[in-house]
């Protein structure tokens, strides 16, 4: 009997991914990837597996996700350890709670390797923390996306002390506005961390009032609150030239002696 694994990838670089997950795409016979997911992971993949980038599929959403559904059985019909693969953490949007409840519906056996999610990581890697002692006691994680036209849906999230927004990118004027609307300060610092954890990681730091304004491309990562002021206090000089050889990692009884990134 197949295993479909559902993995999380990470924020991009491949010493992010979670030790387990590693070791399933090492030994994966099939894997379905998303559009977040990075060349420097793919790379981590057994070189014989058969490989889907369903993240490139185009067409309506449902009819996409019907065909990633069924791909997913036809591999795991065919297969022993197929994996679906998604950007962050699987359960963090992205679908990844139906997927797992439709595998289960229909008999398969599923096991899920939480990865880091960019929510808590990208901004952390860009020196802000989601949470500090007496500036941020809590957090709130929020897609751009649910909110089309109902500003006042925001006002829940408007006084929670640091906002995280997803898929927020194309929608961040009216976001902003939505905020200060439902009574947020507009001097409020806002951060965007363009491809965390990549080399091509881009932060821009401006205000509520300017978020709008300001140029920032997907995949992106909005942070609203008093956290984004403690960047200029953490952050020295960002380190990505660190190469990436996880093969010791795979080797049981090694990981100690690898330096964390
Ligand atoms: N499951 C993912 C989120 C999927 S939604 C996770 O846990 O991270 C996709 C959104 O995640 C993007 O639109 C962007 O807002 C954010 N994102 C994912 N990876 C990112 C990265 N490396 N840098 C910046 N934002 C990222």
């Amino acid at each position: 009997m197949s295993t479909i694994h559902i993995v999380g990838a990470g924020p991009g670089r491949a010493d992010l991914l979670t030790v387990r997950a590693a070791r399933i795409l090492a030994r994966a016979d099939a894997v379905l990837y998303d559009r977040l997911v990075t060349r420097e992971v793919l790379e981590l993949i057994h070189p014989g597996a058969e490989l889907h980038d369903v993240g490139k599929e185009e067409g309506r959403q449902e009819e996409i996700q019907r065909h990633i559904l069924d791909l997913l059985e036809d591999c795991g019909r065919r297969h022993q350890t197929v994996v679906r693969l998604k950007g962050g953490d699987p359960m963090v949007f992205g679908r990844g709670g139906e997927e797992w409840r439709w595998l289960v519906s229909r008999g398969w056996d599923v096991e899920v390797t939480p990865g880091l999610s960019s929510a808590i990581c990208v901004p952390e890697l860009a020196g802000i923390p989601v949470t500090y002692r007496g500036i941020a006691g809590g957090f709130a994680v929020v897609t751009g996306h649910r909110y089309p036209a109902a500003c006042q849906e925001w006002s829940a999230y408007a006084h929670v002390d640091t906002l995280v927004i997803l898929m927020g990118v194309g929608r961040r004027a009216e976001i902003a506005d939505c905020l200060i609307a439902a009574g947020r300060d507009a001097s409020t610092p806002v951060a965007f961390v363009e491809n965390g954890s990549t080399p091509r990681e881009r932060v821009i730091v401006t205000t509520l009032r300017e978020a709008g304004l300001c140029d920032v491309g997907s995949p992106a990562v909005m942070v609203v609150g008093a956290v984004v002021n403690l960047r200029g206090q953490l952050i020295q000089a960002p380190d990505f030239d660190t190469a990436v050889d996880l093969t010791s990692l795979l080797q049981v009884g090694e990981a100690h002696t690898r330096q964390a990134c």
